[in-house]
């Protein structure tokens, strides 16, 4: 089959390789309809540092048909048109059966990379390096979806594939973003970020009971994006002083809940090799969070591309007894509410597929994903 991979010249290309198979009873093979670019992705395109071998396939945001069923599947039929959890969980262990799959014991098939790296080993995903557990990914023809009882959703009919796509990643990530930042009725929240996982977390915040809901991002073109598809206020970090805005916003106190959804390239002054690689200063997204959160507010991490930061700010964290948490999206647990909620309109998400491409012109899909932030949002590739 046709996949978008790594070649060994050391490129981004399509080309062919073998078709997946059937591996375990638990497995299911999707035939792929919608695939999307990520800003996970993009320290994926520096080459070299990322870990990637030749041959293997990027791509882990998608839906598809269902096309082969292992003995072992009770949720899927040949036939069924399923939104999959980017993150690969076994529904079974410790971790998942406390409702957070994305700290999966198992999900894995080589946990001791990340291990090494965080401490404990963590949920795979699709599309990443061996140390995400090696799972080819969503960018090609067919792909086969490990645990697919626990992490494949029926999509329903009403909903179309552009929205649907969405609840794969970004839908759960902006949902994690509010709900786990304890949003409640009445809160003023703050988002930084208005790429698709910070809109969705406005929404998301929205859904939860926010009496006002502030995107802050430097690309005027995705801040009207959060204006007119989201319903939120909007703060142009290049020519403000953001926090000082956001206490206006606020009754002088500052936002009750903070969350940082900088994903990809928009944590502007990190190399995208320190992002992936190494020690990096603290985001300054994440910084202008905590100086901005209201006193005893929470902030809500998303932006997991700095694996470590120096320069925290440790002494507001404890001064102004802050909460501060992070996550990666518990798709298994959220998304077939979020499938619910698309069904009933709360939730669109299809402005957000700003380009589509065949799955043959997938590269130049990322060279615009990466070069043109302010205009494409994902760039959804459609491979049949
Ligand atoms: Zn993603
Ligand atoms: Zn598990």
């Amino acid at each position: 089959m046709r996949a978008l991979c790594w070649t060994s010249g050391g490129e981004l290309a399509v080309g062919q390789v073998p078709d997946p198979e059937l591996r375990n009873d638990h497995d299911v093979i999707v035939r792929v309809r919608r695939s999307a670019t990520c800003g996970a992705d993009l320290p994926l395109l520096t080459g070299r540092a990322s870990g990637l071998a030749a041959g293997d396939v990027l791509g882990h945001e998608f839906l598809g048909d269902v096309v082969e069923v292992g003995g072992g599947v009770r949720r899927h039929r040949v036939g069924d048109r399923v939104v999959v959890c980017a993150s690969v969980a076994c529904g079974a262990c410790w971790y998942c059966r406390r409702g957070l799959p994305s700290c999966c014991d198992n999900g894995s098939t080589d946990p001791t990379a990340n291990e090494a790296e965080w401490g404990h080993p963590v949920a795979g995903c699709f599309g990443q390096p061996r140390a995400a557990g090696g799972f080819a990914g969503s960018h090609a023809e067919y792909v086969r979806v490990p645990y697919a009882d626990v992490g494949a959703f029926p999509v329903p009919e009403s909903v179309c594939d552009d929205r649907a796509l969405f609840a794969s990643d970004a839908a759960p990530a902006g949902w994690l973003g509010a709900e786990g930042g304890e949003v409640r009725p009445g809160d003023v929240v703050a988002v930084w970020g208005a790429g698709a996982v910070g809109q969705l977390a406005a929404r998301a915040a929205w859904l939860l009971g926010a009496e006002r809901v502030v995107v802050v991002d430097r690309h005027p073109a995705r801040l009207l994006m959060a204006r007119q598809h989201v319903g939120a206020e909007t703060i142009d970090r290049r020519d403000t002083d953001v926090a000082a805005q956001l206490r206006e916003f606020s009754g002088g106190r500052g936002p009750d809940v903070c969350v940082e959804a900088v994903g990809g390239p928009a944590g502007e002054h990190l190399s995208l090799a320190d992002r992936f690689t190494g020690r990096a200063p603290v985001p300054e997204t994440v910084r202008e969070a905590v100086y901005a959160c209201r006193k005893g507010g929470n902030v809500f991490v998303l932006n997991g591309g700095a694996r470590h930061v120096d320069a925290f700010p440790t002494g507001a964290v404890v001064h102004k007894g802050l909460t501060v948490r992070g996550g990666r999206q518990h798709g298994q647990r959220h998304i077939p509410m979020l499938l619910d909620r698309m069904a009933r309109d709360e939730l669109r998400t299809e402005h957000l597929a700003t380009h589509h491409f065949p799955l043959d012109r997938a590269a130049e899909g990322y060279a615009l994903f990466r070069d043109r932030p302010e205009e494409c949002l994902r760039a959804v590739f459609t491979p049949h």
